[in-house]
């Protein structure tokens, strides 16, 4: 479990946890959480972790008992180790954005089962993921919610048959608020998300819809499906975790509550599906399914993914990187909310994209 300290990996620990006689866990990664890494240590007994640097790979030994037999790695090299780990099957990859693309092209090299939570690694490198992948003969599972929802809709289905992709999306915790009022958006407010608990820097992107955007150029390399049919559907409710549209005019819909574990669950036992006792979505008057379309002048973030998405080639990782870089800016509170689609097409501006291969 790359980033297991995170929002994705704790949600996956409870899993492991729950179904104690299916997963073992075989090693992990995190940054610098080193007291819930040490607890996480402490009750999986995994063979291997990997933290950012020496510092955190010191402290983290500190809290272990002595005669603890987790080897302890760091940096690059420690996060590349554990993901292609020898004892593992299986490789779930939830570190934050940019990190987590070369120990999930670790794992994919090492012929590991890729559980792709990080979709930076799609949207900076798709193109060379997807072919060291297919040159491996592994398979990458989603656990982004939309696109588990999308894999599972084209479960037994001809992908010839499929002509559209219907993206949900929440519309994030600003659907409502007028535009003129976005420039005043504080970190605080951004922060808390109507439907899903997730972390930082996604929860700023669902905020100003880069996330979905991000998702769109995740779906063009997972589905194989070219932009112009990828089209996002903003449903505030989030029980319609993304639909299929086949030729025929049939529309296959994936529904759930939020809750992460079921799109984890369904990557870790894929083509079972875990008895996890979720609840199931009400049913009722009381609630209404809605849809509209996305507002690209509220939210450019959109149209610039769009636009990487359809030039394609190193733009992605130039959108992409950018992105994070803003997104760092406004938590820190070094840049206002509006200047992110800001900065984002700037920086795109300036860049010379080279073609995918
Ligand atoms: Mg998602």
């Amino acid at each position: 479990i790359l980033g297991s300290t995170g929002s994705i990996g704790r949600n996956t620990l409870e899993i492991v946890r729950r179904f104690p006689e299916r997963f073992k866990v075989k090693a992990l990664a995190a940054k610098h959480s080193v007291t819930l890494l040490a607890e996480q240590i402490h009750e999986f007994s995994p063979e291997a972790v990997a933290v950012f640097d020496a510092k955190t790979a010191r402290q983290i030994e500190q809290l272990l008992p002595a005669g603890c037999r987790t080897r302890i790695l760091f940096g690059a090299e420690g996060y590349a180790t554990v993901a292609s780990w020898e004892s593992a099957s299986l490789t779930l990859t939830a570190m934050v954005g940019a990190a987590g693309l070369l120990p999930t092209l670790a794992a994919i090299d090492s012929g590991k089962t890729i559980a792709l939570a990080n979709k930076e690694t799609l949207v900076m490198a798709g193109s060379l993921v997807t072919a060291l992948a297919a040159a491996r003969g592994v398979a990458i599972l989603p656990v982004d919610s939309e696109h588990s929802a999308i894999f599972q809709c084209l479960q037994g289905q001809r992908q010839e048959d499929a002509i559209q992709i219907l993206l949900t999306a929440s519309g994030g915790p600003f659907h409502r608020r007028a535009g003129e009022e976005f420039a005043a958006i504080t970190p605080t407010e951004a922060l808390r998300h109507p439907n899903w608990s997730m972390g930082a820097k996604i929860t700023i992107d669902s905020a100003t819809l880069m996330n979905k955007g991000l998702e769109v150029i995740e779906a063009k390399w997972l589905f194989e499906m070219p932009p112009d049919r990828i089209r996002v559907v903003v449903h505030p409710q989030s029980i319609i975790h993304s639909m299929v549209a086949f030729r025929d005019g049939s529309v296959i819909a994936q529904l759930g509550v939020p809750d992460m574990k079921a799109a984890i669950a369904y990557a870790l036992s894929y083509p079972e599906r875990l008895a996890l006792g979720q609840p199931l979505p009400a049913f009722s008057k009381d609630m209404p399914l809605t849809f509209s379309d996305p507002d690209l002048a509220k939210f450019p973030c959109l149209d610039l993914a769009y636009e990487a998405c359809r030039r394609g080639g190193t733009l992605q990782a130039v959108l992409n990187a950018a992105n994070e870089v803003a997104v760092n800016a406004f938590l820190q509170e070094r840049t206002a909310f509006t200047s992110i689609p800001v900065i984002v097409r700037g920086t795109m501006d300036t860049h010379v994209p080279v073609d995918d291969p």
